[in-house]
């Protein structure tokens, strides 16, 4: 998968609404301390699924949209949209994964303008081998992160960036679905034991 463009409006500090082409290969943002490099890696999470307002750096969700300055009022929603080239069997695909939040009402995802769950999208990533907690996103403080994580963080990592983190999801999905059905069944043999 590649992300090609990130449009961001009401996040963070991205008061007004900003456009980012993401070009093939690596990419780093530099700029001075404080003026967004870290709120634009958090907006390309969130969008992606991110739900721990912890990692995001607030207290709330709702702390993802614009707080007001003393020149400016605050925002009532924030929204990013994230177009990405997602390969398929009849060749690349592009995708408009959109997130919203507004205060009082929650946040709500759209892929390429359906209405979908948050798990939808993760599930999307996951299978493209990337998501909000994709080792091909490197914040400032992950580097050190990696090299301190314990083996089975690593192995996490390992397993998201070969692309399988997707399976252990719809694993436990299945696993849940089996385990609902064997009930089910004891449930029908004790009414037909009932019926004997
Ligand atoms: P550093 O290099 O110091 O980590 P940075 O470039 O990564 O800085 P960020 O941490 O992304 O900068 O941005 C911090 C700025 O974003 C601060 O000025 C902070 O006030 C602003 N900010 C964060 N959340 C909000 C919000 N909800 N509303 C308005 N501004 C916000």
């Amino acid at each position: 998968m590649q992300i090609k463009r990130l449009r961001i409006t009401g996040f963070k500090s991205f008061v007004d609404p900003a456009d980012l082409r993401i070009e093939p290969g690596l990419t780093g943002v530099v700029g001075p301390n404080g003026c967004g490099k870290s709120n634009l890696l958090e907006a390309l999470r969130w969008t992606m699924g991110e739900t721990s307002a912890k990692s995001m750096r607030g207290a709330g969700m709702e702390d993802v949209i614009f707080a007001g300055t003393t020149s400016r009022p605050p925002r009532d929603f924030a929204e990013v949209s994230l177009l990405a080239e997602i390969p398929s069997a009849t060749g690349p695909q592009e995708t408009e994964i959109v997130r919203r939040i507004e205060r009082g009402a929650g946040s709500a995802y759209r892929i390429d303008g359906r209405d979908v769950r948050g798990k939808d999208v993760a599930l999307l990533f996951a299978d493209a081998a990337t998501g909000a907690h994709s080792p091909a996103l490197v914040s400032q403080n992950r580097i050190s992160a990696v090299i301190a994580a314990r083996p089975a963080e690593r192995r996490a990592m390992l397993e998201e960036a070969a692309g399988i983190a997707g399976l252990h999801v719809r694993r436990r999905d299945a696993e849940a679905k089996l385990r609902a059905t064997e009930a089910n069944l004891a449930r029908l043999d004790e009414v037909i034991a009932d019926q004997d």
